[in-house]
């Protein structure tokens, strides 16, 4: 029987994830596929009763439906409940599924990646306060940030983001507007400067100012979809450490096919699968 992982969501533009998951089930010899699954609301809760079934390894999440799918599974690992999102659902046996989310791991193991070093004590800010920047600003203190700004053009959702992390990590956490004076006294002493915000992507332009930033800074934007985003090609011409979200993807496939299938180290596989789709200029978000 060739078992599946479904990816609940819509639109589903994408297919970086298929391609990634299909290629480490290929080198894996694990006789499964990825398919997307691109259902209407009124059609989730079906589709998460029936991935209780023994022909699924378990389910992707992705908008807009990372909220109603932690109320569908059985279990919600704590740092999903924490961030208020399920990415990833794994079917466990006798078909119980749990909830987890693996953009916070990933976003960790890209950023790290980028920094040449730990989040730990570090300095950072963060512009968006939508879900992605929920596992980003928790990632940041759950590894030790020493302070964590949050920027967003709406003010009052990161201030709501805010208050929900109020208790994780040590790290100040401060919400600001983005035309706050301040916010470019935080940049001038960030160490990382994060976009997770769809500008770049579906909006032109950039959310950071690079000329605030000092000279060891690094900027990582995680959209990946121009492979070179404004922000990024902006803080290269600067001279900056800089990435796009691409680690971040290829880190957290990896971790979720690792809880599905119970074979790590398959980021290596995953990239050159990916590398291709990433590359494609025609590839738009
Ligand atoms: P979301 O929940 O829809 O949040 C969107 C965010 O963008 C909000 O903070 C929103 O601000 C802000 N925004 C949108 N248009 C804007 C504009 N014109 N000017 C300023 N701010 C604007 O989206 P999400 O799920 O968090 O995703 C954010 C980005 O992260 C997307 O590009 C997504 O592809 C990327 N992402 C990448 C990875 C990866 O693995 N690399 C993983 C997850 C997400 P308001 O609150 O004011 O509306």
């Amino acid at each position: 029987m060739t078992r599946r992982v479904g990816l609940l969501g819509n639109p589903l533009k994408r297919r970086h994830s298929q391609v990634m998951h299909d290629a480490a089930f290929d080198a894996a010899g694990i006789d499964a596929r990825y398919v997307l699954l691109e259902l209407e609301p009124d059609a989730v809760e079906a589709a998460v009763a029936e991935a209780r079934g023994e022909g699924w390894l378990g389910l992707g999440v992705t908008a807009p439906y990372k909220q109603v799918v932690a109320s569908l599974v059985d279990e919600v690992e704590p740092d999903a409940l924490t961030i208020g999102a399920v990415n990833n659902v794994v079917r466990t046996n006798g078909g119980r599924l749990i909830g987890f989310n693996t953009d916070a791991p990933g976003f960790r193991a890209g950023v790290e990646l980028a920094m040449g070093r730990s989040l730990e004590d570090a300095r950072v800010v963060v512009m968006g306060a939508g879900g992605a920047a929920h596992a980003v600003v928790y990632a940041c203190l759950d590894a030790g940030a020493r302070s964590v700004v949050v920027g967003n053009r709406t003010v009052a959702r990161a201030a709501s983001l805010v208050q929900r992390f109020a208790d994780v990590g040590q790290g100040s956490l401060t919400a600001l507007a983005v035309d706050d004076p301040t916010l470019a006294d935080a940049l001038a002493g960030a160490d990382l400067a994060v976009n997770a915000t769809t500008v770049g992507m579906i909006d032109p332009g950039a959310t950071i100012a690079i000329d605030r930033l000092g000279p060891d800074a690094t900027v990582f934007d995680l959209v990946y979809v121009p492979a070179e985003t404004p922000l990024v090609a902006a803080a290269r011409a600067r001279g900056l450490r800089a990435a796009n979200g691409s680690e971040m993807l290829i880190a957290q496939a990896a971790i979720a096919f690792e809880r599905w299938t119970g074979v790590g180290g398959m980021a290596d596989v995953m990239r050159q699968a990916v590398a291709p789709l990433l590359a494609d200029p025609t590839v738009r978000a």
